[in-house]
């Protein structure tokens, strides 16, 4: 009852108010400030450095656990083209739109990060390289098929709206393999999409 309380009571409950309130306020800078930490700005993906770190925790959880593991490299193809035909703004947003188009066809528990500029690395727990071929094939179906209206961006394109496609090299880890093995042997497979007429999906078998 507020009748109840006296001067102390009321000046203490107070006091307890604001010390709460900033406490929650420097909860949520340091959540904000975390998100800055591992995110990419542009397209919401694990910036590289967070990447780094959680292939080396998924790694040896797969080595540990012995429980499959692969890792998707993606690149867009022919990207430098899209900045010099139609401006900066227009490859951010298809940067942007690409990496929304991948997220949307994975599972909650794959990552995805930005590996580079226009280089995508997804990791797969749980997956061996026939379902990582399905995914890999589905998201270069998916990202070939994304209409992306370039009208709000850049209204004098000399087009209303383009599309882009993604090279992909696939690896699954073994256990002889060390961390760094898993994105390099994925990149090995992505460079020979790349060679053999790209907007294809490479398996690297061998891990050489
Ligand atoms: P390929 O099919 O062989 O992959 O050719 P490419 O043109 O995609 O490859 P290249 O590596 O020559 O081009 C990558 C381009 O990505 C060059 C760089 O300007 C651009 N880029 C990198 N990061 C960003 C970014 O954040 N925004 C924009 N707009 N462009 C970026
Ligand atoms: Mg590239
Ligand atoms: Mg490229």
């Amino acid at each position: 009852m507020y009748s109840t309380l006296n001067d102390y009571d009321i000046n203490y409950l107070e006091q307890l108010a604001k010390q709460s309130s900033a406490t929650i306020n420097r909860a949520n800078v340091y959540s904000e400030i975390l998100k800055h930490a591992t995110l990419d700005a542009l397209t919401g993906f694990y910036n590289r450095r967070h990447l780094d770190e959680r292939i080396k925790q998924e790694t040896a959880k797969a080595q540990r656990q012995k429980t499959p593991l692969c890792a998707i490299m993606t690149d867009i193809d022919f990207f430098k083209s899209v900045n010099d035909i139609y401006g900066h703004a227009v490859g951010d947003l298809v940067l942007k739109t690409v990496s929304k188009t991948i997220r949307s066809q994975l599972r909650e528990y794959d990552i995805a990060g930005r590996y580079g500029g226009e280089e995508f690395a997804i990791l797969l727990p749980f997956t061996r390289t026939e379902e990582a071929v399905m995914v890999a094939e589905r998201l270069r179906h998916s990202v070939e098929n994304t209409i992306i209206d370039l009208s709000k961006v850049n209204p004098d394109a000399p087009q209303k709206s383009i599309n882009v496609t993604i090279s992909i090299g696939i690896y699954e880890f073994k256990n002889s393999d060390i961390s760094d093995d898993l994105l390099k042997k994925a990149d090995k497979a992505l460079y020979q999409a790349k060679d053999t007429g790209r907007n294809r999906v490479i398996i690297n078998k061998d891990g050489k």
